[in-house]
């Protein structure tokens, strides 16, 4: 369970981009967050995910304070992020450094399967396309099947086309192993096709409406 209590972020110079915001978010839950731009969509992910310190409140995951990055809480961002002097499979691997090479060349290719690109474990990041290399970020953040994934407008640099594709590859990713899901999107119908629950973040900080949709497209 993902606990937001009286969540506040003012910035060092002095904008208040989130206030008092309260949110939980059940296992296996897939969350979206909708709202115009600047209406703290981003800060809210970033506390979550740790790489930010709240001025007031705390996240909690099972109780326990997030203040750091930690292997639980994946992220994908809108661009993939990946570098390019590795390949594939050795970007996807990254997070594994801990395990023996042929541990993480294993779990490696599960993810790329997982995620449908299995075939370009040995490529260059620049000879994927956008969809593609989208899916090799998806495979980064889940390779280590982190409890929370948190996602920062994944598909919006997308066409429409890959967009769909993609979507709908999220929710058969999301049945995986029901992982809990926070989708950040400026998409309203991507919000409703894929969340069981929608937030809204009003322009005003920490003002935040929940609107609930019952599992619409779950497999
Ligand atoms: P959104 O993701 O909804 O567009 P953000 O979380 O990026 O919103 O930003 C919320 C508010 O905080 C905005 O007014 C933005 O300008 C401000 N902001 C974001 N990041 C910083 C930062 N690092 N320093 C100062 N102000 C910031
Ligand atoms: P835009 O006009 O913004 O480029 P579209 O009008 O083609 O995009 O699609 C708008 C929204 O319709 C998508 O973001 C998505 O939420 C929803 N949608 C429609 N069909 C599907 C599908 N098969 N899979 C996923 N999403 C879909």
């Amino acid at each position: 369970m993902l606990d937001i209590t009286t969540l506040t972020k003012r910035y060092g110079n002095g904008t208040l981009a989130l206030d008092t915001v309260s949110l939980s978010v059940a296992p296996g839950e897939i969350l979206a967050i909708v709202g115009g731009s600047g209406c703290g969509k981003s800060t809210l992910l970033r506390l979550i995910a740790g790489l930010e310190a709240p001025s007031r409140g705390a996240v909690r995951l099972n109780g326990e304070p997030i203040t750091a990055p930690r292997p639980e809480v994946g992220l994908v961002f809108q661009e993939p992020r990946l570098m390019p002097w590795l390949t594939i499979a050795e970007n996807v691997a990254f997070g594994l450094a801990h395990l023996p090479k042929a541990g993480q060349k294993r779990l490696a290719g599960d993810a790329l399967e997982r995620v449908g690109i299995a075939a370009f474990a040995g490529a260059w990041p620049r000879e994927l396309s956008g969809g593609m290399a989208q899916r090799a970020a998806l495979a980064r953040a889940l390779v280590t099947r982190p409890e929370v994934l948190l996602l920062d407008e994944p598909f919006s640099a997308l066409d429409a086309f890959t967009r769909h594709d993609l979507q709908d590859h999220l929710l058969e990713l999301w049945g995986w192993y029901q992982p809990t899901m926070i989708l950040v999107t400026h998409d309203i119908e991507e919000a409703l096709f894929l969340a069981d629950r929608v937030v809204v973040m009003q322009p005003r900080p920490g003002r935040v409406r929940t609107e609930v949709r019952p599992g619409l497209a779950r497999p």
